[in-house]
């Protein structure tokens, strides 16, 4: 159409196609479907062209890719990568000015230094190994960046582009780059979004885990004033008491520490196992014996069956979860009381479960209970120190393995918190 050059008809013709083709481009298509679409519009509109392709100047592998075809198989092109200045396409891109090539010598010669990979691919893609006939090639650019080149081709010689062609294909080559240049843009944008919400949580995780450790610091800093007042002649109970109380909330913010730095290693490292043969009870047992000796409200029963399976688990990371569970039944059971630590055994798998008669935890606090950093707001009234990634940790760790937790509560009568891990395949032995 375009290649005839009578006035009104031309301009007619070339309205209706760029109204078409900018309906395109502004539909809200993904990058990639809309480039497809237009080039398929494009050659119908310019319609000597029996091919064309929009290469993109891809930064990382210093290459011009094909982003998008027509009348080229698509799936040979892909492996097409033209250098800087190789070929139309790269002689175009430098030039930043568009070019018809219409005779031989002239497509010959601008072809001449593409390496004979592409070359190869070129033919094959389109079953020839002959030059195209005509070239008409634009850069596709906005201001100062540089995306790419549109080109379009003739194979055959019966119909050419002419130089009247060339502003055409330069407007739909810059409509092309705006919306090349759009969908760029909103890709910086998400990406400053990302980065600005990462900031913000950053912050805010910052000021809670401060806060949090801040408790158990005011704390230890209040008894060791305490200790130290000249004027105040404290008894030895006092003193011992005081002493205690110190311990205890050091304890509390080695256990915090740790979670913190459990659930960062978790992230970074992705958690790496360790897999060997696990007898549990003797981990519950040891998990225990640690806690015990802070706690003189508490009772804490293990009781396993004497046939209990091996399973195959990351010892050092299983223990922590022991820690997490048994370190909240003692936390969040201020007035004490019995916590049991069972193990039974189902067909393909075991299920551990550590059972408190604390402060239990409401029906919709339940749903979140695993999320990172969430802590139930009303034991918060109960001054316990936590950073709301005990649980989390240890989801983490027992899905790692293979496995499943999960918590069964009551407000008020206590919790009970269950973990499954797979039995170890072919292994069967008595603790
Ligand atoms: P942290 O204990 O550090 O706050 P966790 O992830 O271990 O973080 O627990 C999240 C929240 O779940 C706690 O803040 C607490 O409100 C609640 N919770 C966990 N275990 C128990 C339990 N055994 N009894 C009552 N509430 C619990």
């Amino acid at each position: 159409m375009l290649s005839k050059d009578n006035g009104y008809e031309r301009f007619g013709k070339e309205y209706l196609a760029l109204t078409e083709i900018s309906k395109t481009l502004t539909s809200p298509l993904e990058l990639q479907e809309l480039l497809d679409a237009v080039m398929k519009k494009i050659v119908t509109v310019v319609e000597p062209a029996d091919v064309g392709s929009i290469m993109l100047w891809d930064q990382s592998s210093g290459l011009f890719r094909p982003a998008a075809v027509f009348g080229f198989d698509l799936e040979i092109m892909k492996e097409m990568g033209l250098r800087a200045g190789e070929s139309v396409t790269g002689k175009v891109f430098d030039e930043g000015q568009a070019r018809l090539l219409c005779k031989p010598e002239e497509v010959a010669e601008a072809m001449a230094d593409m390496r004979s990979f592409n070359r190869e691919v070129f033919a094959r893609s389109l079953r020839t190994s002959f030059l195209p006939r005509c070239v008409l090639a634009a850069p596709i650019s906005v201001g100062e960046k540089k995306y790419g080149v549109l080109v379009l081709e003739t194979l055959n010689g019966k119909a050419a582009f002419t130089e009247s062609d060339l502003p055409f294909i330069q407007t739909l080559a810059d409509l092309i780059a705006l919306a090349i240049d759009r969908d760029y843009l909103e890709v910086q944008l998400d990406t400053v979004r990302d980065a600005r919400r990462t900031e913000f949580l950053r912050a805010e995780l910052m000021a809670i885990l401060s806060h949090e450790l801040r408790i158990p610091l005011s704390a230890i800093k209040g008894y060791s004033t305490a200790l130290q007042l000249e004027e105040v002649e404290w008894s030895k109970e006092k003193e011992q008491e005081f002493l205690n109380l110190i311990e205890e909330e050091c304890d509390n913010m080695q256990v915090m520490l740790k979670e913190i730095l459990d659930s960062s290693l978790i992230e970074v490292e992705q958690l790496t196992l360790e897999r060997q043969p696990t007898r549990l009870p003797r981990i519950a047992r040891d998990v225990v014996q640690e806690a015990q000796r802070r706690t003189e409200k508490h009772r804490i029963v293990v009781d396993f069956p004497s046939d209990f399976p091996i399973v195959e688990a990351d010892q050092r990371w299983i223990k922590q979860v022991f820690r997490n569970i048994l370190e909240n039944a003692i936390r969040y059971s201020p007035e004490g009381g019995l916590i049991v630590i069972r193990g039974a055994t189902r067909s393909a798998d075991v299920v551990i479960s550590l059972a408190d008669q604390g402060i239990g935890i409401s029906p919709e606090d339940l749903i979140p209970i695993f999320e990172k950093y969430f802590r139930v707001r009303s034991a918060t009234d109960y001054h316990v120190a936590g950073t709301g990634l005990g649980l989390p940790v240890a989801r983490a760790i027992i899905e790692a393995h293979g496995g499943r937790i999960w918590i069964e509560s009551k407000l008020g009568e206590g919790s009970t918190v269950f973990f499954s891990l797979p039995k170890a395949k072919g292994v069967s032995e008595n603790e």
